[in-house]
């Protein structure tokens, strides 16, 4: 069996770790939290002290990263790879930015080691439920080799092309949604004034042109489709904290490919303002109240 390393065993690498040894895969691991380790180990996992021994005294063939950002990814790799064994392939499936992502890679190919950038959509309940969706850029062997892991983690695995293109994947996706599901906000709060109903607008618009997954899996009002946060208080779900980490890493591959993204910059500023008003750990759908609030006041 393939002797996996997962390193960062958070909210969503300690539970793809979990599927890991569910699938009957020797797992190692660390993470710097005392109470991510303890979960891990309950979850039979090996936890180390650190993340060279871990690698390096566990002899894994696979070394996959969930970190939280870039600059943590590039730390992590560049102590692991001079101590993984030959033949290794390295996968990071953090959410970070294109040019970590590229930049990874490239000291991995230096490495004469394999490796996959592979972010994930699907949230803590598609890793807890190995649902997840995985967004894979590298080599074509690089992809055949990381695939039969990754199932073992999630229900859909795409390779989307070379060096960072499943972190370019995955912020276009996101990019979407942040502009979309504030559309969607706005579309509620103005049939609200006009005194339509929630209802009758979603049995509309999900039928006609306005309909997409912000208004039909994941509608911000409560009622039209039951399971939706909106239902629940608003709890997350995908909280806008992490909505907005997004947008930014998008509007950062906007100015370094010279794209012109006007509304995600747009939605990047409003989920800003989001987070200072406090809400940056309700699910990003709560945007709706804040419209409605900026509405009251008068600012919008
Ligand atoms: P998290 O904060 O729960 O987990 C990250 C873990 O990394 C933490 O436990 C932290 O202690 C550990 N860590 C940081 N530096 C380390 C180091 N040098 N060595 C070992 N461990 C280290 O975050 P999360 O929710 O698990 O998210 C992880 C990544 O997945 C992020 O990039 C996030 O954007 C992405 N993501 C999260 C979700 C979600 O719904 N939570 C969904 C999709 C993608």
């Amino acid at each position: 069996m393939t002797t996996i390393a997962v390193i960062g065993l958070g909210n969503m690498g300690g539970p793809m770790a979990a599927n890991l040894v569910k699938a009957g895969h020797p797992v190692v691991g660390y993470d710097l939290m005392a109470e991510s380790r303890e979960q891990a180990k309950a979850a039979g996992v090996s936890v180390h002290g650190g993340a060279v021994t871990a690698v390096r005294d566990g002899d894994a063939d696979i070394v996959i990263t969930m970190l939280p950002a870039g600059k943590h990814v590039r730390a992590v790799w560049s102590e692991l790879l001079p101590v993984a064994k030959r033949g290794a392939l390295f996968i990071d499936c953090s959410t970070v930015d294109v040019d970590s992502a590229r930049a990874v890679h490239d000291l991995a190919a230096k490495a004469d080691i394999a490796s996959l950038d592979a972010p994930v959509s699907g949230g803590t309940g598609g890793a807890k439920g190995a649902a997840l969706t995985f967004m894979a850029g590298g080599t074509d062997e690089a992809f055949a080799r990381g695939k039969p892991i990754l199932a073992a983690m999630g229900k859909k695995i795409v390779h989307c092309g070379g060096a960072g293109a499943g972190q370019a994947a995955k912020i276009c996706n996101n990019m979407i949604l942040g502009i979309s599901m504030i559309g969607v906000g706005e579309a509620f709060v103005l049939a609200e004034k006009l005194g339509l109903s929630h209802q009758a607008l979603f049995d509309v618009a999900s039928t006609s042109s306005g309909q997409c997954w912000s208004l039909t899996t994941y509608c911000p009002v409560p009622g039209p489709v039951p399971a939706s946060p909106a239902n629940n208080g608003y709890k997350p779900g995908f909280a806008a904290d992490l909505m907005l980490k997004d947008l930014k890493l998008s509007q950062e591959a906007a100015l370094s490919a010279g794209a012109i993204t006007p509304l995600g910059a747009a939605a990047a500023q409003l989920y800003a303002l989001f987070q200072a008003a406090g809400h940056g750990g309700e699910d990003f759908s709560g945007m709706i109240n804040f419209l409605r609030g900026m509405a009251k006041e008068g600012r919008a």
